[in-house]
Parts: structure tokens; sequence; C-alpha cells
């Protein structure tokens, strides 16, 4: 049998590759990782967590607002102070860095910088920023380089910052346009709106976040509108430039135009494959460059695997996560007393930390209908306890999908506060096969938007 270096190595140290591993190098595998950058990828420098935290202190002007509907007096406006806010974030992000070099330590995983490429089906060539070369073997080799921003061509594209950018704007934006409705356009525009600046989302279709409930779309549009975020739909970008005072102008494709101080271009993601070596060595790649796997997250290269945003199935960290677990249990086996993970793609709960923020599970009311053909939704709207003195006019929304013939809940959808923790626990229900009529046998907390969901008796649409 041949003699490798390493029995996994893994080129990227985000959410897939540093859980594959850690899990790896806890059953005794000799494991190493590439990182070029701040360990912790994406989620940790440039997605979730600084993401949350922003959308955290967005919320605090929310609170300051309805505060005096509570007998609050506020002596002072309250202010943002930009570098405050971006210097504990870095803190906090570098903390976090850290950790993760710590669990490769103590997962006993060699942590080597620099940038990996495929010279072989278990060969490497590792180049460090001082130019130096090392050619590394392993068994198995693991792609977990995740994703990165996707600008679309137009006159005056890199004019346009991305959602990596944003975090650490030199300067608070009064005006921010935002170039694309999905998750990331979202949230930036809900998030930059709460903490102080004019936001305009220009979406090129007819409604913001395609893919998910036509009426929660809807619905979360008419809030973040309700909130004074400018929403144009059937909306584009068609040429942007630069002012003299250091502003941009952007000309629309109906020939009108606008200004802003920042433009974001949040028009998707793309795998981070450049110069990975794929080509050399025949990794096969799909649309978008995605990387094409197996069910067991083999490329169509014996010994070559990939997990995460770079395999594109669903781009979200705790799937990534679970991927490369499931890898791990595949390549190495199960700890001792524990099944083999398999990754099980149904009703993957997830969350959009809009203001409000959306909380979703499983099928929208939409494909329940082209899947199963009779469905019943139960919905309410409602405006949620906390506004009837906060002032605000604020409105929830909770909708179930049922399976007309078995009775399951095969869709679950929420906007407003506190969704995303709302919807985890029904997530385990979900994955249980739970009834309608469990549901309705299950008592509510009181009193609490959450139930909401098993208080719904009234069919809304069948
Ligand atoms: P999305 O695919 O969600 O959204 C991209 C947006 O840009 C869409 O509105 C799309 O329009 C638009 N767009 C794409 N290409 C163009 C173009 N050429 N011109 C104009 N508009 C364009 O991508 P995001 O980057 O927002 O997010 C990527 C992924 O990251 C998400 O799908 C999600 O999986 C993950 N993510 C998860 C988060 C969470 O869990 N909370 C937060 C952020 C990201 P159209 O709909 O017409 O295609």
């Amino acid at each position: 049998m041949a003699d490798f270096d390493f029995d996994l190595l893994v080129i990227g140290g985000g959410s897939g590759g540093v859980r594959a591993a850690r899990f790896a190098g806890q059953r005794g595998a000799r494991v190493a990782l590439i990182e070029q950058a701040r360990m912790g990828g994406t989620c940790v420098n440039v997605g979730c967590i600084p993401k949350k935290l922003y959308s955290y202190a967005a919320g605090y002007a929310e609170s300051f607002a309805e505060a005096p509907g509570y007998g609050w007096q506020i002596g002072h406006p309250p202010a943002l102070h930009w570098d405050i806010l971006k210097a504990r974030r870095a803190a906090e992000i570098q903390h976090l860095n850290g950790i993760y070099e710590g669990l490769m330590d103590g997962a006993q995983v060699t942590l080597l910088r620099g940038h990996g490429r495929l010279t072989g089906a278990h060969a490497v060539e590792l180049s460090s920023a001082t130019g130096e070369r090392r050619a590394l073997t392993a068994r198995h080799i693991l792609i977990a380089t995740g994703g990165t921003p996707f600008v679309p061509e137009f006159p005056g594209h890199e004019l346009a910052v991305t959602s990596d950018d944003m975090f650490d704007l030199p300067v608070f934006p009064k005006h921010l346009v935002v170039l694309g409705g999905g998750y990331i356009g979202c949230e930036m525009a809900s998030i930059f709106h709460g903490l102080g600046a004019q936001v305009t989302v220009l979406y090129r279709g007819e409604q913001i976040l395609r893919g998910f409930d036509d009426e929660v779309r809807a619905f979360t549009a008419e809030e973040m509108r309700k909130a004074g975020v400018d929403i144009r739909l059937n909306s584009d970008v068609a040429r942007l430039e630069a002012t003299p005072e250091g502003g941009r102008r952007l000309t629309l494709e109906d020939g009108s135009q606008l200004q802003a101080d920042v433009v974001l271009s949040a028009t998707g993601r793309m795998p981070k494959v450049a110069g990975l070596g794929l080509e050399a060595v025949g990794v096969r790649q799909g649309k978008g460059g995605v990387i094409e796997i197996d069910d067991d997250f083999q490329t169509n290269v014996p010994g070559i695997f990939a997990v995460g945003d770079v395999v594109g199935r669903k781009t979200l960290t705790p799937v990534a996560l679970a991927e490369g677990m499931a890898l791990v249990d595949h390549l190495f086996g199960p700890l001792p007393g524990q099944t083999a993970r398999r990754m099980d793609y149904a009703d993957i709960p997830t969350a959009v930390f809009t203001h409000p923020p959306i909380g979703t599970i499983g099928l929208t009311e939409e494909e329940a209908r082209q899947r199963h053909g009779a469905i019943r939704v139960y919905r309410a709207d409602y405006k949620p306890l906390r506004h009837t003195l906060s002032g605000r006019g604020e409105r929830t929304l909770v909708k179930l999908v049922v399976d007309d013939a078995s009775d399951r809940v095969v869709g679950l959808h929420m906007v407003g506060a506190d969704a995303g923790e709302i919807v985890q626990g029904f997530a385990v229900a979900m994955k249980c096969g739970a009834t309608k009529a469990q549901f309705d046998a299950t008592i509510g907390v009181h009193p609490t938007s959450a139930e909401e969901f098993v208080t719904l008796r009234q069919v809304s649409r069948a």
C-alpha cells in the first residue's frame, strides 16, 4: 500500500473543512488542513457571524424607537459609532479565528499556511506566502474551499463592493444601493437600514427572495418597506460611475438615475475553485463551476472529495458541517457506539436575518401543491403583543402547509421576531414526520408567537 504523508488532507479552513479535519483527527487519522487566510472561512469572517452581530446592532435602533411606548424616556438621540462597532466585531472574529486554530491543535490536525493546488489524485502542492513550495501526499483529499461573491459584468461593475467588504466599510454610507434580492441583499438592506443608512434595493425580478414561499416573499417585502427600505422590483443597473465627490451614480435600465455612497452587489455566490488545479487532475465541474460529487462526496477522481459551498448543494454552514461529518464517518467509520451519519437534504431549516426575520422549513405552498396535489394551508398574520405598546406597525406571519392525504406538515414558515429561533424546534418535529393532528395536540407556550403554530385551526386555503 502506498505510503502517504497524511490520511486526510483538507484544502480550506471554513465550516466544512474544519469540521471534517477535526472529526477525522478525533478518529486517530493523520490529518492536515491548508488555509491561506483567516481560519473559519466565510461564516466566521465575512458571513453568518459578523452579519448576525450587525443584525443585533441594527435591532437596538428598533428598541430605542419602541422604548417610549413602554414608558422609557431616552435623554439623547442614540448615535451609532461605526468605528466602535467595527472594532468590537473585529476583536470577536479574531477571537473566533484563534478558537478555530485551537480546535485544529486539539484534534492533532497539522495546520499548513498557504495555497493548496492539486497535482494528482493523492498529491497537493502547497505554496506559502513567501513563495516556498512543498509537495504533499494524502490517501484522501478534501476540497472545502467554499464560495466567493459573484458580480455580473456591467459598465462600472468594479465600483460596486461585495458582502466581503460591507463589514469594514471605511465610512458608514448615508445611502446604500443593494443590487440583488436574495439572502444577502435582503439581510444587508435590513441591517444597514437599521444602522441608519437610507437603503434602496434593486431587484431584477417580480419579487425578492426567489425560492421562498410566495406569501412569505410578499409579506417580507411589505414589512421591509414599512420599516423604510426602498425595494424596487423589475429594476436593474445598466451602468455605474464614480462621482467627483467620491460617490456613485447608477443609471438603471429604464434610464433613471440614482446616487449612492456605496453600491453593494449581492448578486449571488460562486464556488471558489480558481487555482485549485481541478482541470489538470480532471475533477469534473458542473453548472457555475461547482464540483460534482456522488452520494459519498467523492468526485469523479477516486480519492478526491468535496463538501460545502464548493459543491453548491445547499450553501448553508450547518449543511457543510453535516456533510463534513458524514464524509468522515464514510472514510474512517463512526466513533465506537455510534452509527455512521448519512447526509439528508430534506427539511433543512433556514433563516433569513431580515428585519423582521424569516424562518422556514420544508416545502413552499407552491412546491407542496405540485408534489402532493391536495394540501391544506393554515396561516395567520397578526400584530405581535410586543407592538401593542411599542407603537410599531410590524406584523407577524405564521403558516403551515399540510399534505391532505397524510396530514403531515410539509412546510412551516414564519416572518416575525425570533423566527430563526422558533423554527429550529419545529424542524425536529417535521423530521419526525409530525402531522397537523399532532401539532393540534401540542399545548402552546403562552404568550408567545411560537404558540401560533399549534393553535392554527382554520383552513385558510385548500
Ligand atoms: P442568492 O442566490 O440568494 O441571491 C442572489 C440575488 O442576486 C438574486 O436576487 C438574483 O436574482 C440576483 N442576481 C443574480 N445574478 C444577477 C445578475 N446578473 N443581475 C442582477 N441580479 C442578479 O445569493 P446570495 O449571494 O444572496 O446568497 C448566496 C447563498 O448564501 C444563499 O443562497 C444561501 O444559501 C447562503 N446564505 C445564507 C444565509 C443565511 O442562512 N441566513 C445568509 C446569506 C447567504 P434572481 O432571483 O432573479 O436570480
